[in-house]
C-alpha cells in the first residue's frame, strides 16, 4: 500500500481526494482518548470536525468506520499502552474501518508507527486535525505531521455533548515555548500559540449556554498567555463577567509566568478557584538548573509564599520528577526538604525515564539506577501521603462549598463534587445532583477524598 506524506501548512485543501461536507453521513468514528485534559479537548475538537462531515460517534469500535487513538508522549509506557490497544482494535476491527493514530505519540514517532502496528492507516500530529476527512477518504497510509507556528483551531472547537454538562475544557493555548530539557512536549506539540480571545469567548459563552458551570482553561504554560495585549489576568478577569459561569480554573501555570498582577486577580475575583497546580518538579538548584526550568528552590518557595500571604485559603498542587540525570542522594534530600517546607495539598509523582529526541536524551546521561529510582519515588509518594493525610483531615469541620460534578459509580445513594480548592468531597445523594453548588460540613477524609454532609443553613446557589 502507498503511503502519503501530507506538507506541513495547514491547509485544508491539501488531500488529492477532495471531500464534500457529506462525506460521513451514515459513517461512524470511534475515539479512544489517553494523556492530559488538552487530549481530551483535542478530541471533542476533532468530533466537531468529522461531525461537520456528518460522521457520528460511536462508543462500539467493532462496527466503526473509523477508529482513532489520541495519544500522549510523554511517557514511554504510555506509548506501549497505545501499540497493544492498536493491535487489540485492529484485530477486532472491520474490515473497511480506517484505523488512525493521532497526537503527540504520532508526532513523536511518525512512520516508525507503522513498523510496530503495520495496519495503522492515519499517523496524524496535534496541528493536522483539520485534515483529518481527507485522511479518513483516503485509501492510502496518510502520515500529516507537520507542525504549524498559526493553528490553534479557532472556531472549530465547540462543548462536547458526551459529557457532563458541569466543568468544561477550553484550550486557550497550543504548544510550548520553554526548553525543558527533559520534556517532549515542544517537540510534539510546536511553538506556543494563545488561542484569539474572541474565541475563547466565542467557546466560553457555547459552554455557558449548554448549561456548564466551571470553566477550566488549559495551556501548557497556561499563564504564559498572551494575545496581542490581552493577558491572562485581563483574559481571566473577562471570563468572570460572563453571567453562568460559577467557577473559573486554570491548568498549568509555569512558575517564572506567575505575576503579581495573576495573583491579584485570583484574590479579588470571586469566581476564580482557590487551587493553583504549580509545577515544582525538583527542589535541587543542581537539577533544576539540568532541568532548564529556570527558577531555584528559593525562587519557588518565594513565590508559593507570595501567593499564601496574598490568598490565605489556596490550595497549591505540584509536579514532581524524581532521578532526573545526574541527581543524588542529597539532591533527592532537597526535594524531599522542599516538598515538607511547602506541603503541597497534593502532587503528580513521576520517575525519570528518557524520550528520544528531547536535549536531556541527546546531551545528558540518565545515570540513576533503577533501583534508585523506584526508591526515590517511593520516598516521596510516602512523604505527599503524609503531608496530604494531614492537610485533608485539618478540613474535618470546616464548612465548604462544592460544587457537584457525577452520581457515585461505587454507591448509589452518594455524589461526588469538589471544594473551591479542588479537593474531592462524597456527599449523600440527597444533597443534589450534578452541577449544583452545596455548602457542606466536612466530617471525615482519606489522603485524598473528603466526606461531607448537608450544613444546617445549607444552600444550593
Ligand atoms: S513548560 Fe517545560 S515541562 Fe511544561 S510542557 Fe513546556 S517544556 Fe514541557
Amino acid at each position: 500500500m502507498s503511503r502519503v506524506h501530507l506538507p506541513i501548512a495547514s491547509q485544508p485543501t491539501v488531500s488529492q481526494h477532495p471531500i464534500s461536507s457529506s462525506q460521513g453521513v451514515g459513517q461512524s468514528v470511534y475515539i479512544e482518548t489517553y494523556g492530559c485534559q488538552m487530549n481530551v479537548a483535542d478530541t471533542t475538537l476533532m468530533t466537531e470536525i468529522l461531525g461537520n462531515q456528518g460522521y457520528t460517534t460511536t462508543k462500539d469500535s467493532k462496527h466503526a468506520d473509523v477508529i482513532l487513538i489520541n495519544t500522549c508522549a510523554v511517557r514511554e509506557k504510555a506509548e506501549d499502552r497505545v501499540f497493544a490497544r492498536a493491535h487489540e482494535l485492529a484485530a477486532h476491527k472491520k474490515s473497511s474501518a480506517r484505523l488512525g493514530i493521532v497526537g503527540c505519540m504520532a508526532e513523536h514517532l511518525k512512520a516508525s508507527i507503522l513498523d510496530k502496528v503495520p495496519s495503522v492507516d492515519i499517523i496524524a500530529g496535534p496541528d493536522s486535525y483539520r485534515r483529518l476527512p481527507q485522511m479518513i477518504n483516503n485509501q492510502s497510509t496518510v502520515i500529516d505531521t507537520g507542525l504549524s507556528k498559526k493553528e490553534t483551531y479557532e472556531a472549530l472547537s465547540f462543548p462536547s455533548e458526551q459529557n457532563d454538562t458541569v466543568s468544561g475544557f477550553v484550550t486557550i493555548q497550543r504548544g510550548c515555548d520553554k526548553c525543558c530539557t527533559f520534556c517532549i512536549v515542544p517537540l510534539v506539540r510546536g511553538r506556543e500559540r494563545g488561542v484569539p480571545p474572541r474565541d475563547i469567548l466565542r467557546q466560553v459563552h457555547a459552554h455557558v449556554a449548554m448549561g456548564y458551570k466551571e470553566i477550566v482553561l488549559l495551556g501548557q504554560t497556561v499563564n504564559s498567555y498572551c494575545y496581542e495585549d490581552v493577558s491572562f489576568s485581563t483574559l481571566l478577569q473577562t471570563i468572570a463577567q460572563i453571567e453562568g459561569i460559577k467557577r473559573i480554573r486554570f491548568t498549568s501555570p509555569y512558575p517564572l509566568d506567575f505575576t503579581e498582577e495573576l495573583i491579584e486577580t485570583i484574590a479579588t475575583e470571586p469566581k476564580i478557584c482557590h487551587h493553583i497546580h504549580l509545577p515544582l518538579q525538583s527542589g535541587s538548584n543542581d537539577v533544576l538548573k539540568r532541568m532548564h526550568r529556570g527558577y531555584t528552590r528559593e525562587d519557588f518557595i518565594c513565590l508559593v509564599e507570595k501567593i499564601r500571604d496574598r490568598i490565605p485559603s489556596i490550595a497549591i498542587s505540584t509536579d514532581i520528577l524524581s532521578s532526573f540525570c545526574g541527581e543524588t542522594d542529597l539532591d533527592h534530600q532537597a526535594t524531599l526538604d522542599t516538598m515538607k517546607e511547602i506541603r503541597f495539598d497534593s502532587a503528580f509523582m513521576f520517575r525519570y525515564s528518557e524520550r528520544s529526541g528531547t536535549y536531556a536524551s541527546r546531551r545528558i546521561k540518565d545515570d540513576v539506577s533503577e533501583e534508585d529510582k523506584k526508591h526515590r519515588l517511593q520516598t516521596i509518594v510516602d512523604l505527599q501521603h503524609v503531608i496530604s493525610k494531614e492537610i485533608f483531615s485539618n478540613q474535618i469541620g470546616n464548612t465548604e462549598s462544592i460544587l457537584i460534578h457525577s452520581y457515585s459509580k461505587r454507591n448509589d445513594d452518594q455524589v461526588i463534587g469538589r471544594t473551591n480548592g479542588f479537593k474531592s468531597v462524597i456527599l449523600p445523594k440527597d444533597m443534589g445532583n450534578p452541577g449544583d453548588i452545596v455548602n457542606a460540613t466536612i466530617t471525615g477524609s482519606t489522603m485524598a477524598t473528603l466526606f461531607g454532609v448537608p450544613t444546617s443553613s445549607s444552600a444550593q446557589q
